[in-house]
This record gives C-alpha cells, sequence and structure tokens, in this order.
C-alpha cells in the first residue's frame, strides 16, 4: 500500500514540476514577480515531493501531492479552455463582469461583438507593449441590460464590444491615460475617468477624443483632455 502510495506521489511531484518548468519556459517580461516566484517554489516543492517519496513514505504525503497535482491540471485546463482574443488578452476577461453575475445577467456576446473585442484586444496589446506591464480589464463587452445594471451611457461603446475600461498596476490612472495620449495610439474616445481609463473605438472613423470624466451623484460630465 505504502509502495503504491509512493509511486503515485513521484507521479504527481513530476507532472508538477514538469508543469511547472512548462509555465517558467512560457514567462516573458511582463509576468509578474509573485507569479515567477509562486512557480520556481512550486518546482521546488515538487522536486522535494519526488525526493521524499522514496526517504519518508507517509500517506497523507502522498495525498496532499495528489492535490497539488490535480490543482496544476486544474489551472491548465481552466486557461486552455479560454478563447484568446490576442496574445495576452481572452475573450473570458472582456465579458467578465462581476455585476452580471451577481444579478444572473446573460452577458453573452454575438459573433459582430466578439469581432469587436478582438478590434479592442489589439489595442489593449499596444498599450501592454507601451507600458510594459499587464493590463487589466474591468470591463469590456455590455450587454443592455448589463450596461443598464452598471449606470452606462445609453450609447456606450462597450454596448458594441467597442470598449475596454483598463488599469495597470503600479501606474495611477492618470499616468496611463497620459501615456497612450502621448503614444500616437489609434482610439476613438480616451477617457480618465478617475479610478480607471476608458479606451474606445468606433465602427466609424477614429474621432481621437481625449476626455476627463468627473462625477457628481453617479452623473458624469465630460472634459476635454486630461485634467
Ligand atoms: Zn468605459
Amino acid at each position: 500500500m505504502l509502495m503504491i502510495a509512493a509511486i503515485i506521489q513521484a507521479l504527481a511531484g513530476l507532472y508538477v514540476f514538469y508543469a511547472s518548468v512548462l509555465a517558467l519556459n512560457r514567462m516573458d517580461s511582463q509576468t509578474s514577480h509573485a507569479m515567477r516566484l509562486a512557480h520556481v517554489a512550486l518546482a521546488a516543492g515538487s522536486a522535494a515531493m519526488i525526493v521524499s517519496c522514496f526517504v519518508a513514505r507517509d500517506i497523507f504525503e502522498c495525498l496532499s501531492a495528489v492535490g497539488m497535482a490535480l490543482y496544476v491540471e486544474g489551472n491548465r485546463r481552466e486557461r486552455k479552455n479560454m478563447t484568446n482574443l490576442s496574445e495576452h488578452f481572452t475573450l473570458e476577461e472582456m465579458t467578465a463582469s462581476q455585476t452580471a453575475v451577481r444579478k444572473g445577467i446573460d452577458n453573452t456576446p454575438s459573433a459582430s461583438v466578439v469581432e469587436n473585442l478582438r478590434r479592442v484586444a489589439g489595442t489593449l496589446e499596444q498599450i501592454r507593449a507601451l507600458v510594459g506591464a499587464p493590463v487589466h480589464v474591468s470591463s469590456g463587452y455590455r450587454s443592455p441590460e448589463l450596461n443598464a445594471a452598471v449606470g452606462g451611457a445609453r450609447d456606450s461603446a462597450h454596448l458594441q464590444g467597442l470598449a475596454a475600461d483598463i488599469e495597470v498596476p503600479g501606474m495611477t490612472p492618470q499616468e496611463l491615460a497620459k501615456a497612450i495620449e502621448g503614444a500616437g495610439i489609434q482610439f476613438d474616445q480616451l477617457i480618465y475617468e478617475g479610478t480607471w481609463v476608458h479606451v474606445g473605438l468606433a465602427a466609424g472613423p477614429l474621432r481621437g477624443q481625449v476626455l476627463t470624466a468627473t462625477f457628481n451623484g453617479g452623473r458624469a460630465t465630460y472634459t476635454e483632455g486630461i485634467a
């Protein structure tokens, strides 16, 4: 029994080691240090797991090794199930909404919305390359019901999947907006909204409008430029 446990533990350890080394290989200069460190720890931990199954055979240790392997595999599968719109942006993050989940609102995009989101993802790739850091999307596509629920503008570009509200860790939204404005990246609207930056495209010609939104009792007023 303990022999079987040792073999299972060794296999689980090998798998975690293999998966974490693969993940380390795929990382680039824009991967966060925490993520890199986590995978180095995972690789070291799984190597120790393999060694320890020859030294101290313990059924609980075997079970935790299996748990770790299942966790790593589950994570890998979840990532695999995502639809990539561009190298770094997935359809899932461009349609995710906590409000939609909480209120049971369907936020499934149509095929034409997905094509628009792909265009936005292309713009976000340019921004990601510009700032040299991951870009976090807090809101992308919004179905009419979701847009109403979050108090979005009636003609919001989010409704067509033509906009994304973004943040970059380590930069203030104002710094981010100014960086995008100064980079010559094409957009229809760039709005500095205080705690995030709205980047919008359009079906027609792009206006290159730069605005600052100020909120008064939930109502937004817009002024030109980044204040
Ligand atoms: Zn927005």
